[in-house]
């Protein structure tokens, strides 16, 4: 199988993680995992067994790749909102291309028994979630300024308090003067 992304390389068996072969190109050092090994590999870990590597060099392809198995395209799918690395994956074979360093950024963001998890609907509409949270929040810390670690204890402390619908009536109705 020829690598996705090299012309005229081929993908070789090589190992990616402690038991777990996958087929690798020595040019890009990129990495073809069939999810279905991954799973496999996945029930003979034991949960949180992580040791983080000093941190390499990430790659990051942004052209779209088409599968070295089928020839069909690959679907980029977002990490983490703490990475702009994205996996492609073939929906077709189920298989993932990893490119160089991102086991390596899977393993320290403590995701790497997640990797299949990523492909879900539920891990890619929570992604979108968060990041409408976050740009709420600064919108929202823009606006108070100072005022805002008030306001933000004030929000965890009403979250938490059993009458918290009370108290939104209570400040809905109350009329300033
Ligand atoms: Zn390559
Ligand atoms: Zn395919």
């Amino acid at each position: 199988m020829n690598c996705p992304k090299c012309e005229g390389y081929y993908l070789k068996p090589q190992k990616l993680d402690n038991g777990l072969m996958a087929l690798s190109c020595d040019n890009c050092r990129g990495t073809l995992l069939s999810i279905v090994q991954f799973i496999q590999w996945r029930a003979t870990q034991k949960i949180s067994d992580n040791i983080v590597n000093a941190i390499c060099e990430i790659d990051e392809t942004s052209q779209l790749l088409y599968c070295p198995k089928c020839s069909g395209f690959m679907t980029k799918y977002r990490i983490s909102n703490h990475t702009h690395n994205r996996l492609d994956l073939c929906y077709r074979c189920y298989e993932v291309w990893i490119d160089s360093g991102e086991w390596q950024l899977l393993r320290q963001l403590d995701l790497q028994q997640q990797l299949d998890d990523i492909f879900s609907d539920r891990w890619q509409n929570n992604l979108v979630v968060n990041i409408i949270d976050e740009k709420i929040e600064k919108r929202v810390k823009n606006l108070f300024g100072d005022e805002f670690s008030k306001i933000s204890a004030f929000k965890v402390w009403l979250d938490s308090y059993e009458k918290k619908n009370v108290v939104i009536e209570y400040l809905k109705k109350r009329k300033s003067k």
